[in-house]
């Protein structure tokens, strides 16, 4: 089913005004902020602005203008940051393998050098 979603997380909390945050773009959907501890000279963070833990829960209960809404930001924050030409990437961690830390569905990107062939 799908996972209880926690309102005390800090991307939550974010969401409503009480800790600040770096803003990239805006809209009724979907909010880009500049990650606090970048690991590239691009690294934005894109979420969703609805109570979702995972992509799963995202994509199976999130209305459709919404996940469209989302993947926009997500290629014109790119475009935005300048990575468009040179290329950029884009992931998320689901999960206690992927080492999920805070438990509110998002993508990185990740742009402004030559990414390594990261996997594990
Ligand atoms: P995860 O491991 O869940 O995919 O990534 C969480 C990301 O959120 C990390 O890259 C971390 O640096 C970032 N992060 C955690 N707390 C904050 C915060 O309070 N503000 C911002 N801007 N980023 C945060």
């Amino acid at each position: 089913g799908r996972p209880p979603y926690d309102d005390a997380n800090i991307f939550a909390r974010i969401l409503r005004g009480e800790i600040p945050c770096d803003r990239v773009a805006e809209d009724a959907h979907a909010l880009a902020f500049h990650d606090i501890n970048p690991q590239a000279p691009v690294h934005v963070l894109v979420i969703p602005k609805g109570r979702y833990v995972s992509s799963a829960d995202f994509h199976a209960t999130a209305p459709d203008a919404a996940i469209a809404g989302f993947w926009r930001m997500v290629a014109a924050v790119a475009k935005s940051q300048g990575l468009e030409e040179a290329g950029y990437r884009v992931l998320s961690n689901m999960g206690p393998d992927a080492g999920q830390e805070v438990p509110h569905f998002h993508v990185h990107i990740f742009g402004g050098r030559r990414l390594g062939r990261m996997i594990a």
